[in-house]
Order: structure tokens, then sequence, then C-alpha cells
């Protein structure tokens, strides 16, 4: 059976004559807007307001697993309490100060993403500073991942116990207006930390601060300087381009030099490698001329088990290797 439609918001002003008014009608607030919270974006910043407001007895969360919002029923949003999404936030994330979590960054230390999404100013709840009062909102990423994927997934089975659910699809398009607009708040914010990951300018990840509505690149990145950062690589020099077309890829040769005292390999910093290790000149050029083959095709006669095999001449792969055997990077061949 289709869910009732819900009524659209009530406009903040509608009844105000203006210029505006008089030329196009009543103001009118669309589904998922209309907000009843006042997101108080100034006290970001303030991590003392940010954990008094995470701590206060008044204060919901509303849950997302995998950007799916936890309900009670397509037409009523699930709001859980602190101590549900502690075991997987920790005791409070906004204990420090938003100068120390930059520069205490470190970004092999998978951080759930906790956002302020305002104050209910027409519910009693916290009062800050005398000035700012209300019911505190916040979201909260639940998803089982990395370091909290245990906790994440009790949590999950515990409220899902209790009868509420994930909700999938577009079902939230029959929540009450007001529910729905702090859903929308929630759920663009988690998906826009989710997506930028990385810094646009220098590539390096980046986190989250002012409680979700902002990301910074900092100044360093405590994982990079934790021993066994891996290779240090000094200079590096395109060699070449190869279109890929499986499906839509620009390949970029690069040959980049190890900094001497910086050749120790650390698997743990890249996810797509199974493995590593290096090899002298000698025995890549051997494997350049005995153990090339394409995928799935057998080496030459001259190859002995157990030696190196290199993709063919038609891979990029292949042509760096040579490149680099052959002088490339140093201008002599490598010995
Ligand atoms: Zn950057």
């Amino acid at each position: 059976m289709p869910l009732p439609q819900p009524e659209l918001p009530e406009p903040a002003h509608p009844d105000v004559d203006s210029m505006l008014s008089r030329k196009f009608g009543k103001e009118v607030a669309n589904y998922f807007s209309g907000s009843p919270l006042n997101r108080v974006s100034f006290l970001r910043p303030d991590h003392a307001f940010l954990s008094a407001a995470l701590k206060h007895p008044s204060t919901s969360f509303l849950l997302f697993n995998k950007l799916e919002p936890l309900i009670k029923s397509g037409t009523e949003i699930a709001y859980a309490k602190l101590k549900d999404v502690q075991p997987v936030i920790g005791t409070d994330p906004f204990e420090k100060s938003e100068e120390d979590v930059i520069k205490d960054y470190n970004s092999s230390t998978y951080v759930p993403q906790v956002i302020f999404l305002g104050l209910d100013e027409s519910k009693e709840g916290l009062v800050y500073k005398e000035w700012y009062k209300g019911q505190p909102y916040f979201a909260v990423d639940v998803t089982p991942k990395d370091n909290v994927a245990k906790a994440a997934e009790e949590l999950i089975k515990d409220v899902e116990g209790r009868g509420l659910s994930f909700s999938k699809g577009r079902m939230h398009l029959s929540l009450p207006a007001q529910e729905a607009a702090i859903y929308a708040e929630a759920r663009h914010l988690l998906d826009w930390n989710a997506r930028n990951p990385f810094c646009a300018a220098c590539g390096y990840p980046t986190l989250s601060v002012n409680a979700g509505f902002k990301r910074t690149c900092p100044p360093r990145d405590l994982a990079a300087s934790l021993k066994n950062a891996g290779v240090h690589l000094g200079r590096v020099v395109i060699h070449s381009t190869q279109p890929w077309p499986y499906p839509a890829n620009l390949m970029i040769g690069a040959i980049g030099q190890a900094i001497p005292g910086g050749e120790e390999i650390h698997l743990g910093h890249d996810a797509e490698l199974d493995d590593a290790k290096w090899f002298t000149a000698e025995e890549v050029r051997e494997a350049l001329r005995v153990g090339t083959s394409g995928l799935g095709e057998e080496a030459g006669p001259e190859y002995k088990e157990g030696g190196l095999r290199l993709p063919p001449k038609t891979a990029i792969a292949n042509q760096l290797m040579s490149a680099v055997v052959a002088g490339f990077a140093s201008g002599t061949p490598m010995m």
C-alpha cells in the first residue's frame, strides 16, 4: 500500500508582504527544506559547546548505515541516545580542541563521522552561555568499518532487535516534512564527507572538522611520520603515457628514485598491493629477456620456473622497466 503523501513544510515567513510576494505569491518551502533546527554555525569550532551538546540528556542521534537512516516506520525516524552510539564514536569525539585534533591527525586511524545538525529551539534542552538553547541533534555514521566494525555491528544488531530498521530506497519521501529536512541535512553531509577524503590541491588525506561541515588538509599526518613510512621518493619524472581502453583510462608512466635510507617497503600503505620487493637491474634485465608474456600465456623457452615474470612490450610497465635498466633515470645503463 502506498504511504501517505506528507504535507509540505510551513515557510519561515508566510505572511510577509514584499515586492516578491506581491509578484510571485506567498513564500513556499519545499519538501526536505524548512528544517526546525538552528544550525548555530558559529559554534561549530567550539569543542566545549559540541561536547556539552553531545552529552546533554535531551540530545538525539540519527544513525546511518551505508547512508540509510534508522527508522521506526516509513513515516517516522528513530533517534538513538548517546549510550547507544558511544561504543562506536568513543566517549567524547569533541573532547579535544579542533587545533589539537588537526595537530594530532593520523590518517591510519578510521574515525566515524559525527555531524552536529543543530538545536531545536522549540524544545527544552541544552542551555549554553545563556543565549543558545534547545534540543541538540547529531548524525552518526555507524557503517561497520575498520576499527569500529565490531562495535557498529553490535549496535546495528541491538537497534534492529528493538524493531527498528535502516530504511532502503526512497522511503524517506513519506517522512513528515520537519523530519525529512533533518534527514536531508544529515544525509547530504555524511555523503559529502565520504566523497571528499583527499585534498584537491595536494592529494593527501583530509579530515573533517567543524563537526562535519568543513574538511581541512592538515599540515602533518602522524601516519606518515610513524616508523615504517615506507619507501621515500626523491625525484619523479614522467616517462610516457598509454591510453588503456578497459574501460576508459589514461595510464601515466612515471619513474621515481628512492632516497638512500628510505628503501624499506611497507605494504600497509597501499591496499592494492599483495606483495612487493626490490630487484636488481640485472634480474629485471634477465626477466625482460626471458620472462615476459601476456596474461595467461606461457613465458619463453629460456624461462626458469620461479624466476621473475613480467608483462609484454604492449604494457607500459614493460616500457618503464626497460627504460630504467637502459639508464633513463641515471643517464647510464644500470649495472
Ligand atoms: Zn592539501
